[in-house]
């Protein structure tokens, strides 16, 4: 049993791992049980929360409809959230530029320890379908 908990764990890990880009628990679950039928939605879930909760992967939330994206990448990183096809994507604004902030959070009493931020917008797909569209 315990074996087979640390095989769908590290096989739900290497989904992500291999994933191009912020699949949801859903695409995660649908790619793992395309190949491997027995594994359950629940158990998929369940690694990806283990995961990220251990810092093994990243975890992504978007604020405006609450839609969780996991992430290959661990470092500190912005993410962009596509209001049109709910995608999420990587920015490349470097992280620290956006701590300067901190300094005046701190005259507050509040220590900073990191911070999260998603630009909410829409994809380089997404707007090359709309230009489509009108020409
Ligand atoms: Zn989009
Ligand atoms: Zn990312």
């Amino acid at each position: 049993m315990e074996r087979r908990n640390t095989m769908q764990k590290e096989l739900t890990y290497n989904t992500v791992m291999s994933y191009p880009g912020h699949p949801s628990a859903d695409d995660v679950y649908r790619l793992i049980s395309s190949e491997h039928s027995t594994i359950s939605k629940a158990t998929v879930y369940r690694n990806l929360s283990l995961l990220s909760e251990e810092g093994k992967i990243g975890r992504v939330e978007s604020f405006a409809n609450g839609e969780v994206h996991y992430d290959h990448r661990t470092e500190h990183h912005y993410h962009g959230h596509c209001i049109r096809c709910g995608k999420v994507v990587d920015i490349s604004v470097p992280y620290d530029k956006i701590d300067i902030l901190g300094a005046e959070a701190m005259e507050d009493g509040f220590s900073i320890i990191s911070h999260e931020l998603i630009f909410e917008g829409i994809c380089k797909e997404c707007r090359d379908k709309e230009k489509e569209k009108w020409n």
